[in-house]
């Protein structure tokens, strides 16, 4: 074992301050980062790779871009915090709500757990109701009442919802199947007058990437609406990432509060909540929505961010993302036909997935084949042997940025593809 590995292990819970890290489901080593630029991570002995994880989502632009570092170091030098507003969070607040234009407020907060979890306690304030409900397989984050049924960390390690969350908790939430409009209509016709709020990822990607029917999510604002419900778009991944304005711009779909994270403060700790002026009118101060925040609004966090979206203006780089996305699905594709593993490539624009099994990739997490697991745990190992950063998790998508150009894709095809045959050798 790595020296630092060992280090780690002793003081901190598997060597990691996130789970996912520690590579349980695959298996090998996760190797120490010390430093990472562009589409590639260095590893503290010196290793390259091609980095497919972008830090699970944040890194649109690639690692370190220079107009970011930039703009954090120029905010750094005129404060760390104030605990006040200043005038790059106004900015950033502008210039989120420019590109989800039906929303008239933003309130930030640090985390995209945070952003949920806020967005939840209002949906609840501002109906006067407490059931919520969620999907199976999406992932809110790790707040106590949406653990339940969540996302690929607990799917990894096969637990089905969190420790240490109180039984009166978890029976206010409520789990659907996603791509299911029966069961969200036999709930609401049961408990309809309860539910404050039905929170979704309008493209899930915590448990593969499970590309959603319009017509779903159109029938959940229906539903909701109907029962006097409110409908959350937990776009903490897909803000930023699929379009400007999210899966709220490409479908069209106007929910009523929309939740931000990873992209939005370009690689330092942002989340945030944006909705219409008859719901943030119930936060604090102007309501009794209580809500807050130390960091909340931090300078040099907000720097990032407004620095990250001002190279996102341009409609082009979404082309060009998509473009860059579909190069590396064909890559990918091409070497699993070659070495024959049965399988396909689910992807929307740079967020791509790995489905191990027959037929189009699933859309709801019982159609999912957990079997595949195992296959890819072993085409990690070798993938990572041959530098080429996957996540260490057969559940979790695959993000390309900006700074992939065509020599990293290829790059990272031959390195998949060398994967493959290695573990073609092996069986
Ligand atoms: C990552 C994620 C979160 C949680 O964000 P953190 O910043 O990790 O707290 C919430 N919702 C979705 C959809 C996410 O992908």
């Amino acid at each position: 074992m790595h020296p630092l590995l060992e280090r780690a292990k002793k003081v901190m819970p598997g060597g990691v301050s996130s789970p996912v890290r520690a590579f349980l489901a695959v298996g090998g080593e996760p190797p120490i980062v010390a430093k990472a630029r562009g589409a590639e991570i260095t590893d503290v002995d010196g290793k390259v790779y091609t980095d497919l994880v972008g830090s699970w989502g944040p890194m649109i632009l690639g690692h370190s871009h220079p107009a970011v570092v930039e703009a954090i170091a120029r905010a750094a030098y005129e404060g760390l915090s104030f605990g006040a507003t200043c005038e790059r969070e106004v900015m950033l607040a502008e210039a989120v709500l420019c590109r989800f234009h039906w929303a008239d407020k933003v309130r930030f907060v640090s985390t995209g757990t945070e952003a949920v979890m806020s967005a939840v306690r209002l949906a609840r304030g501002a109906t006067g109701r407490s059931r919520i409900v969620k999907f199976e397989a999406c992932y809110h984050g790790h707040v106590d009442s949406l653990l339940v049924k969540g996302g690929s960390g607990l799917a990894t390690l096969g637990i089905p919802s969190s420790a240490g969350i109180p039984p009166a908790l978890a029976e206010l939430t409520e789990v659907l199947p996603l791509d299911d409009e029966k069961a969200a209509d036999a709930l609401f016709a049961e408990k309809g007058k309860e539910i404050a709020c039905v929170i979704i990822e309008p493209l899930p990607a915590n448990s593969g990437l499970l590309v959603q029917r319009r017509s779903f999510l159109e029938h959940l604002r229906k539903l909701t609406r109907e029962h006097g419900a409110l409908l959350i778009f937990d776009e903490v991944i897909s803000g930023l990432r699929v379009a400007m304005g999210g899966m709220t711009e490409i479908t069209g779909i106007e929910p009523d509060i929309v939740t931000l994270g990873k992209i939005v403060g370009g690689g330092m700790p942002v989340g945030a909540y944006l909705a219409k002026d008859a719901l943030m009118t119930q936060v604090a101060p102007l309501g009794p929505v209580y809500q807050a925040g130390t960091l909340s609004g931090n300078p040099v966090a907000m720097a990032a961010g407004l620095a990250t979206l001002k190279l996102l203006e341009d409609k082009q780089v979404y082309r060009e993302l998509d473009a860059r996305g579909a190069m590396l699905q064909r890559g990918f594709e091409r070497a699993m036909e070659r070495y024959d593993i049965v399988g396909s490539v689910a992807r929307m624009g740079s967020i791509l997935w790995l489905s191990l099994q027959k037929g189009p990739p699933p859309r709801a997490w019982h159609q999912v084949d957990m079997s595949g697991a195992k296959l890819y745990g072993k085409i990690h190992r070798h993938a990572m042997h041959n530098g080429l950063w996957m996540a260490p998790s057969a559940y979790e998508v695959a993000f390309v940025s900006l700074a992939h150009d065509a020599e990293h894709i290829e790059r990272a095809s031959q390195a998949f593809e060398r994967a493959l045959e290695a573990v073609r050798k092996e069986s």
